[in-house]
């Protein structure tokens, strides 16, 4: 019995030291590493949650504040993020590391989306705001939660501005979410989250800056197929990594290496408050050199981003 109890307590010991141990090989690793998270959703502050109803009574401000912290923690140098227009402009003013923009459509049924005006934002004002730099961003696409074709003609004079101000475009390029709620997205389509959709899109909009979310999912042979034919586009492997299990996930990514398109994977966290978790799914591949994880955290947004030597000077100075 005893003996089988001091078994048990070297197990333990032996799983929380080589844990922590894990940890301060990734905390090594990150030490003046600049991340750029490409994905993360802007929203209203909900009160009742407890990581951030405390900090500020103002509760949309207190939900600001807290993802400063967890970009501070975490070097988070920049972040794409898209939602209502009311948070997209708020949140970019409080911290120059958000690269906002609308959600494109957002949903009128959706508390995220919350407040949603009008599901296409107003074309004179997305004009001005792009020209003016104060967004800089369009995204995440919800074509498949809303049910609407990513050709659908109503979006051609935002691919228009996008396409001249070469703003990075968020599409979500999966079936998923599984978990979803039926009276916020009652025409839900989950084809319309094919890459290939997009082709006559690209076809008119041959520059366009898009960026393929959740990567190795259901459409991960189609989102191969979009980037092979245009060089700018770009991917991210959110939520899939998370949930998926990694036997079905990780040989994708392999995949997309194989094909040599590696150097367009960029690092996104997706869920709110998942960016340590995130980081160490990228850590974790161990088929990865350094190199190449360094690559995923900054250089490969840097790149797909067009960012001058004095942003990405001033970007490794920011996590000295
Ligand atoms: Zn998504």
């Amino acid at each position: 019995m005893r003996n089988r109890i001091s078994k048990i307590l070297l197990l333990f010991l032996f799983f929380t030291t080589s844990s922590i141990v894990a940890q301060d090989n990734i905390d090594e690793f990150l030490k003046n590493q600049p991340i750029i998270d490409v994905h993360i959703h802007i929203t209203k502050g909900y009160s009742d949650n407890e990581d951030y109803n405390a900090i500020n009574p103002d509760i949309d401000i207190a939900k600001i504040e807290w993802m400063r912290q967890r970009f501070d923690q975490n070097n988070i140098v920049l972040a794409l993020g898209g939602g209502p227009m009311k948070y997209a402009k708020l949140w970019q003013q409080l911290d120059k590391r958000h690269w906002s923009g609308p959600r494109l459509p957002c949903n009128p049924l959706r508390e995220q989306d919350e407040p949603c005006e009008s599901e296409l934002p107003n074309l004179k004002e997305l004009d001005s705001l792009f020209k003016n730099g104060i967004f800089k961003y369009l995204g995440e696409t919800s074509f498949n939660s809303m049910g609407i074709h990513p050709a659908d003609e109503r979006f051609n004079p935002y691919w228009e501005l996008a396409e001249k101000y070469q703003i990075p475009i968020g599409f979500h390029a999966d079936a998923g979410p599984f978990k979803r709620n039926m009276e916020e997205t009652p025409n839900w389509n989950e084809e319309y989250g094919n890459p290939l959709l997009l082709l006559p899109v690209l076809e008119k909009y041959p520059k366009l800056k898009i960026y393929l979310m959740h990567y190795p999912g259901k459409y991960f042979n189609e989102c191969l197929e979009v980037m092979k034919k245009y060089k700018q586009i770009y991917c991210e492997i959110t939520a899939v990594s998370m949930f998926a299990p990694k036997e079905r996930w990780e040989p994708r990514v392999k995949k997309l290496y194989e094909e040599g398109l590696g150097d367009r994977l960029m690092f996104g966290s997706d869920y709110v408050g998942t960016i340590r978790k995130n980081i160490e799914i990228i850590y974790n591949i161990d088929w990865l050199s350094d190199e190449q994880k360094r690559n995923i955290y900054y250089n490969n947004a840097a790149k797909f981003l067009n960012l001058t030597e004095s942003e990405i000077k001033k970007h490794h100075k920011m996590v000295e």
